[in-house]
């Protein structure tokens, strides 16, 4: 049992600590260490950094709709058009964005982007339509630690009155039409008037109390890319809606509505998705055609070009800013100003009879990780594997820049030994009787936006029409979801079959 010091203390460290993983040079360790996955950062730092200001090469290729970028807004374009004449250009091997899955042996773990909240229409029909059934992911959704090892949740402990009243708090505004939903353009006024402060600031005026807080902050740091002090009231209450409702999941995250897509696109005509695509530059048309130019990372130093009746640009907004030609430079600002997180995942690979474990843990008072994810939780109890399990530990950085600058020194031995100690102790029953044989590291350098105070009211001013070229990312609602990235790809459909 943790007393009530013992949880200030922690968190106290939580607070000031979140959630950078220790810089410490490891010892050999006693597990596998695999390759990186997630970013690839050199094609993306090559444009940044000007080598690719030359002018657009002659277009060798003309077609209805390019797609930029494709993460789940972009293949959700993709899939809706697949009729047309259209390609997706993406940077990576592997398209899929922060939605990408893993597998070791026969469990599929996620990369990034693991599970979805908002099951209602326009959301359940695609994944429907898509073959996909969401799985709701069963009680108790998640439990917290609190700093030390086999403790009880607090949040049925002393906590229990404080999250009793956050919960009866979030339930009234998510029966109300003010609350603070994803499509933004639905916005009530009320609602719209929560993202002008922090969540911090509203949950205060709201007399929930202060000990909350650090458990909050490890939820928006995980989610929202920053603490709670940080991060719009209309965000937060979006995203926390999530502790009175039922979640839901598919074995191996969201990769698998990315993978579905893909599929779907494949199957309505081969090589409409080019890969290792880095685009450098759109110059959008009143009429005529956009120019988009390209290179392929394999082949960095030849300039491709084609152009297109469409172009939709999934990509964030704060690259999107750099790569848009001819545009009013004080909106590109915008863009480009919008800040990112930065955020590592540690896949960690258990040989033998695995823990039962819930979804989702919270871990307060880690240094080193916000939450871990159990990913075999999701299936149902018989198809369960019994001697092997793998965890889902999710480590954003609490100072982003710093974490991007690690994260490209690659010091993979050095971010894994940090988060397997820390591990040992919020879950020894997970090492109980089974050995980590594995940890496999994603790094992800601006993995999405920090939802900022103010940020749905920068994003509903923020045009996403120039000439032919739509904005269509995740960023566009101003919060990191898959429900963002889909409302997005739809509108931008929306216009396009308008003509
Ligand atoms: C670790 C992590 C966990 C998350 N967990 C969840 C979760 O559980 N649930 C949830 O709903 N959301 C989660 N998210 C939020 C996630 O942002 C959304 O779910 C969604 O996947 C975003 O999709 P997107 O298509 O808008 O963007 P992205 O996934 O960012 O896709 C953009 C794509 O554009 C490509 N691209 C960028 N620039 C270029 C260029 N110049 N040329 C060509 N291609 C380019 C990128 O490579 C990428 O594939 C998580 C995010 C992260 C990082």
């Amino acid at each position: 049992m943790v007393t009530r010091r013992a949880t200030i203390v922690g968190l106290g460290a939580l607070a000031a600590q979140l959630v950078l993983p220790s810089a410490e040079a490891a010892q050999a360790p006693s597990y596998q260490l695999g390759e990186w996955t997630g970013d690839g950062f050199a094609p993306m730092h090559a444009i940044r950094d000007g080598l690719w200001r030359t002018p657009l090469a002659a277009p060798e290729r003309r077609v209805d709709v390019v797609v930029i970028g494709g993460g789940i807004a972009g293949l959700t374009v993709a899939a809706l058009l697949r009729d047309r004449d259209l390609i997706v250009l993406e940077r990576e091997s592997e398209p899929g964005g922060v939605a990408k899955s893993g597998r070791w042996r026969d469990v599929d773990y996620a990369l990034g982007s693991a599970y979805i909240v908002d099951i209602s229409d326009p959301f359940l029909r695609l994944y429907e339509t898509l073959g996909l059934a969401p799985r709701p992911v069963s009680e108790p959704v998640d439990r917290a630690l609190s700093g030390a090892a086999s403790a009880e949740d607090p949040r049925e402990g002393e906590w229990r009155g404080a999250y009793e009243r956050l919960k009866k708090l979030l339930r009234r505004l998510g029966e109300s039409p003010d609350f603070p939903k994803i499509p933004i353009a639905e916005a009530s006024a009320p609602a719209l008037a929560l993202d002008q402060f922090s969540l911090h600031e509203f949950l205060r005026r709201e007399h929930i109390d202060s000990e909350l807080f650090g458990l909050l902050d490890a939820y928006c740091l995980s989610a929202l890319g920053a603490p709670a002090a940080e991060i719009s009231a209309y965000a937060g209450v979006n995203f926390l809606s999530e502790i009175n409702a039922p979640i839901y999941a598919f074995p191996g995250g969201n990769g698998v509505i990315a993978r579905a897509m893909a599929a779907r696109l494949s199957h309505a005509g081969e090589g409409r998705i080019v890969t290792s695509a880095a685009v450098y530059a759109i110059e959008p048309s009143e009429g005529g055609y956009a120019r988009v130019g390209w290179f392929d990372a394999q082949h960095p130093g030849e300039p491709r070009c084609l152009e297109a009746r469409w172009a939709v640009v999934a990509a964030p907004y704060f690259f999107a800013g750099r790569i848009l030609l001819g545009v009013d430079p004080a909106l590109t600002t915008k863009m480009t100003r919008l800040r990112q997180g930065s955020y590592l995942v540690a896949n960690c690979c258990f040989e033998g009879s695995p823990a039962d474990l819930p979804y989702d843990s919270w871990a307060l008072g880690a240094q080193s990780f916000s939450d871990v994810i159990s990913a075999t939780a999701v299936l149902p109890a018989a198809e369960r594997p019994t001697d092997h399990s793998i965890l889902t530990v999710y480590a954003p950085f609490r100072d982003p820049g710093a974490g991007r600058a690690r994260l490209l020194a690659g010091d993979r031995a050095g971010f894994a030994a940090p988060i397997v100690e820390e591990l040992q102790r919020f879950m020894p029953e997970s090492f109980g009787q089974a050995r980590l044989a594995e940890a496999r590291l994603t790094r992800w350098g601006h993995h999405h936006l920090i939802a900022a105070p103010g940020i749905v009211e920068t994003m509903r001013n923020l045009p996403k029409r120039f000439g032919n070229v739509l904005l269509a990312h995740s960023d566009g609602q101003g919060m990191p979801a898959a429900e963002s990235a889909i409302v997005e790809a739809r509108n931008a459909v929306e216009i396009i079959k308008r003509g």
